[in-house]
């Protein structure tokens, strides 16, 4: 269904084409086997729809995130789930913005064409967790190469991807003034580091998402794959979580316009008491209320896709974008699986993956209360809480 804000049309009905080639049944069926969507983003990668940020000069298409939100909302809209490929599209940022001329030739022409997937990020480790600054995973210089011993949590994607950006610390935090220093980011190889100092054992979920610990135990990393300058990983990883919130902000509001649209055609079609459920107001009004939902947090999307797109600042509506639309998705799966009743519950439905997978974006890749305390500390100027 369309709806008012919806914009880049042609992007959209070429992205809801492909979908059409992978109708719920697929990824219903994926589901189920706990099993990687392979044959959707191979897809998506030869069409060329991951490599949207990339500049062309490395073999992308150079959109702007705009339009790279909306193939990600896309692709939740039509009831698929983005986060079997996001990485791919945003994860070759910190390359792209603080990798050598070297290393750019080296890994975006490959990511651009699908030969080299770049669809994981190691960050969160299990004892620090969201206190990042405070991980244990170390990387020592030796000679040519750097020994990485430690541990993550969470890691997604490892299976299905050829590269990994790992953020390390390379300055004890007792050696740094500022605690955010002293942290690098390298990009691992993975066959040459799985079975050689990686260790990955993946962890079952409530989602299908492919997510790992990793275990280092003296891997070793040529010193070529360290990205920028030694020290300054932490704020690179910074750099990228605008695009990131974003994407993940318009992925919430495709998964809301579903769950609408499912909860309103349902509402119109379930004949309960001699007429269709959606004459009740109870049943119908929550349905709206969702909608606002859904399109005020698109609103917020939206601009903060313009100020990222226009090189402004807009970490406060990036965080807000992924804050208001995951909490517009979540309430719009309440909504939908509430009218279809006990039908919400069946697999055949799709209510129950969808709302299982949306319900992710309320704690990943940034909790709720981590984005309350950003807007609180650095648009309010409240007291720093932590
Ligand atoms: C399916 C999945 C995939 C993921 N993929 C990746 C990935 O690819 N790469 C990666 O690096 N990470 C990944 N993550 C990790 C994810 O980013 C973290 O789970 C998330 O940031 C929260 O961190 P945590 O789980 O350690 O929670 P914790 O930091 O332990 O926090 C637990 C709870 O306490 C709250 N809390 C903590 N401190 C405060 C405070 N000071 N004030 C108020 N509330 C607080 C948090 O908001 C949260 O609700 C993934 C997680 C999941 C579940």
């Amino acid at each position: 269904m369309e709806h008012r804000t919806d914009r880049y049309p042609e992007i959209r009905e070429a992205v809801r084409a492909l979908c059409a080639n992978f109708p719920d049944a697929y990824f219903r069926e994926i589901d189920e086997a706990r099993a990687y969507p392979e044959g959707f983003v191979d897809a998506l990668t030869k069409a060329g729809w991951l490599a949207a940020l990339i500049p062309q000069d490395y073999g992308g298409s150079g959109l702007g995130l705009a339009e790279a939100s909306v193939i990600m909302e896309e692709i939740n809209r039509c009831g698929g789930n983005s986060g079997a490929c996001h990485g791919q599209m945003y994860n070759m940022g910190t390359v792209l913005r603080h990798g050598s001329d070297a290393q750019k030739k080296k890994y975006l022409p490959g990511i651009a064409e699908g030969s080299l997937r770049l669809q994981s990020m190691a960050v969160t480790e299990p004892t620090t967790g969201t206190d990042t600054t405070q991980l244990k995973t170390t990387a020592v210089k030796k000679g040519d190469r750097y020994v990485v011993n430690g541990q993550k949590v969470w890691i997604s994607r490892v299976q299905h991807s050829d590269l990994m950006i790992l953020l390390a610390r390379t300055t004890a935090l007792a050696e740094v003034k500022r605690k955010s220093e002293g942290m690098s980011i390298f990009i691992v190889e993975l066959e040459q580091a799985i079975g050689k100092g990686l260790t990955v054992r993946p962890i079952r979920n409530m989602v299908n998402h492919e997510t790992n610990e990793l275990f280092f135990d003296n891997l070793e990393i040529p010193a070529e794959n360290l990205i920028g300058e030694e020290g300054r990983g932490f704020k690179y990883i910074l750099d990228g979580l605008n695009a990131e919130r974003t994407l993940i902000a318009a992925e919430c509001i495709g998964d809301g316009y579903w769950f609408i649209d499912r909860a309103a055609k349902y509402a119109g079609e379930r004949i309960v008491f001699g007429r269709p459920i959606g004459k009740n107001q109870g049943v119908a009004f929550p349905i709206a209320e969702a909608y606002m939902g859904v399109e005020a947090a698109n609103l917020m999307r939206f601009k903060a896709c313009d100020l990222f797109d226009s090189h402004a600042s807009c970490g406060a509506e990036a965080n807000m974008a992924k804050h208001l639309a995951a909490k517009a998705a979540w309430e719009a799966a309440n909504v939908c699986l509430q009218t279809h009743g006990g039908f919400g519950f069946a697999a055949e439905y799709d209510v129950e993956r969808k709302f299982r997978e949306t319900r992710l974006y309320l704690v990943a890749p940034i909790s709720t209360n981590l984005v309350l305390s950003y807007i609180a500390e650095h648009v309010l100027g409240l007291p720093r809480s932590f």
